[in-house]
């Protein structure tokens, strides 16, 4: 049997982040110069890697016995020992062991942050990963060619890439699914049952929902109709689709980038104003539940599924009224001045962090290829969702070899999220739309709100910009957290108390002076410049 003899973690890394590296390990407390990672290769020349990963706990404990994992092996001829755990304990485990000085090979499924990026690349903790992709990686630089804005997303401000992405398309532009967050969701029967039209203004909205209040829609004789719930926080059970009727409309970043490429702060625009002058013309007649400002997710669920609701937010109905036909998207309404808009969030299915090679790694050229695999269209399907073929449980897909298509199987009563859990293994991966009708279909439940999107939000979308997944410097990423914190919750609290006082005419002004000394300026600074960086 060929060894390869263990070498010191310290003598390999590149001379120029040696000092780093070397105070890094010293400073956790390595002392030995061991590592975790693996230096072994077999008789037959297969090469075994260390990884550390997490996985649901309804996932097989050892990822191996995963059938995406075993055909991976199969084809790669790589062995991945795998160290694995679930994911409540899984960030916890990961700094553990990047701490203790002995780290594997490389943190698959390792969700880092831009922050911790940054700071374990500048710790020499891991290796820049461009010239691995330039040289070792055919499918990766395929998906970058096709899709070049990640690119610029994944390249940290100094030109290195750090980590491999999860990339997740479902629709693109002003149709991809991120496009809208928070859905209106409208009683129909209670409509139907009043005689009523479905809203198409703003001022019609509020006489529908003063119907809902003292007509009795539900018919049993009480007035427990709650005409209007949300959740008043920023996401996709806050009422801010509204605000769209008045202007820019509003975002859980409070951030909309304008068509000409400027970064405009939504909560110190007078159309913001003038929304939340119309929350509170709502609140005065009574038509907000009580408990939006207090309630959680338990509570209004509860109240969802009694439905109990004129009208509500939510990603999707079926989280909270069920997947019937009592409620029903309510369209994009007209402002006081006519005008229609929704805004588009600047969310996306990116996940920047999500696999690191570390500087104990001694193959890096196999893990690279090892890596480019998950990237190839059909792998990167699968190990999102799940597999095909197997034999002793439910399938997602099935596989049409004629084809060379995965396509989604009916799902005969199993819990898809559940599924998914169990058999697909996530990771760096890309699925880009222009998969969907080539290398798989698309999945039923996200099919519906694509429907919503493309043919009631989109059309109505008057910005043709928004922010991309903008990747910051440590110093920015500094100064961004430190504003927002404050700035964002001040933003919070004041439009709270407008929503009932009805001040936010009075006291506007004052409030712009307010997120002046909190810092606004130089956060537009900072995001504008991160805009401008990542479009250039
Ligand atoms: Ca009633």
């Amino acid at each position: 049997m060929k060894r390869i003899k263990k070498s010191r973690v310290s003598t390999k890394v590149a001379s120029a982040s040696v000092l780093a590296s070397f105070m890094f390990l010293t400073a956790c407390g390595s002392g030995g110069g061991g590592s975790a990672a693996s230096k072994e290769q077999d008789a037959s020349g297969k090469v075994t890697l260390s990884f550390i990963t997490q996985s649901s706990p309804l996932a097989p404990a050892d990822p191996n016995e995963k059938l995406i994992n075993k055909r991976l092996e199969e084809k790669t001829n790589v062995h991945i020992n795998w160290k694995n755990f679930t994911k409540d304990v899984f960030v916890e485990k990961r700094n553990l062991a990047v701490a203790s000085g002995d780290l594997p090979d490389a943190i698959f499924n390792a969700d880092y942050s831009d922050y911790e990026l940054l700071k374990l690349a500048k710790d020499g903790a891991i290796v820049t990963l461009n010239d691995l992709i330039e040289n070792h990686m055919p499918n990766f630089k395929k998906v970058l060619e096709e899709a070049p804005e990640y690119k610029s997303m994944i390249t940290a401000p100094d030109g290195n890439i750090y980590a491999f992405p999860w990339i997740e398309e479902l629709g693109s532009g002003k149709e991809r699914i991120q496009a809208v967050d928070s859905m209106p969701w409208i009683n129909v029967e209670w409509l139907k049952k009043l005689g009523l039209d479905m809203p198409k203004t703003t001022e019609e909205l509020k006489e529908v929902l003063i119907a809902f209040k003292t007509k009795d829609p539900n018919g049993n004789g009480k007035a427990d109709e709650i005409p209007l719930s949300f959740i008043n926080k920023p996401g996709a059970e806050d009422l801010a689709f509204l605000f769209a009727s008045f202007g820019l409309g509003e975002n859980p970043d409070h951030a909309v980038v304008s068509n000409d490429g400027k970064v405009i702060f939504t909560a110190a625009q007078d159309d913001y104003k003038e929304a939340v002058s119309f929350i509170n013309e709502l609140y005065k007649e009574g038509l907000i539940d009580i408990e939006a400002y207090t309630q959680d997710w338990s509570t209004y669920l509860a109240k969802g599924k009694d439905q109990r609701y004129g009208l509500y937010f939510s990603w999707d109905k079926a989280n909270i009224t069920g997947a019937n036909d009592t409620y029903d998207v309510m369209p994009p309404l007209a402002g006081p001045d006519g005008e229609v808009n929704v805004t588009r969030t600047n969310a996306l299915g990116l996940g920047r962090g999500k696999m690191v090679v570390t500087s104990a790694n001694k193959n890096l050229e196999t893990t690279a290829k090892w890596v480019d695999q998950l990237f190839d269209p059909i792998q990167s399907v699968q190990n999102n969702w799940g597999t095909y073929g197997d034999d002793k449980q439910q399938n997602i897909f099935e596989f049409d070899k004629e084809k060379e298509m995965l396509k989604h199987l009916p799902l005969e009563g199993a819990a898809p999220v559940e599924l998914r859990e169990k058999t697909s293994v996530g990771g760096p991966l890309a699925i880009l739309d222009s998969y969907y009708g080539k290398y798989t279909t698309m999945p039923d439940d996200a099919k519906g709100r694509m429907d919503i999107i493309k043919n009631i939000m989109a059309p109505n979308m008057k910005a043709e910009n928004v922010m991309p997944s903008v990747f910051h410097s440590i110093q920015e990423l500094d100064r961004l957290t430190t504003i927002e914190t404050d700035l964002f919750a001040y933003v919070l609290r004041m439009r709270t108390e407008w929503y009932q006082n009805g001040k936010v005419e009075a006291q506007w002004h004052e409030y712009l002076k307010e997120l002046d000394r909190l810092g606004l300026k130089e956060w537009l600074e900072i995001k504008q410049g991160g805009y401008d960086r990542a479009t250039k």
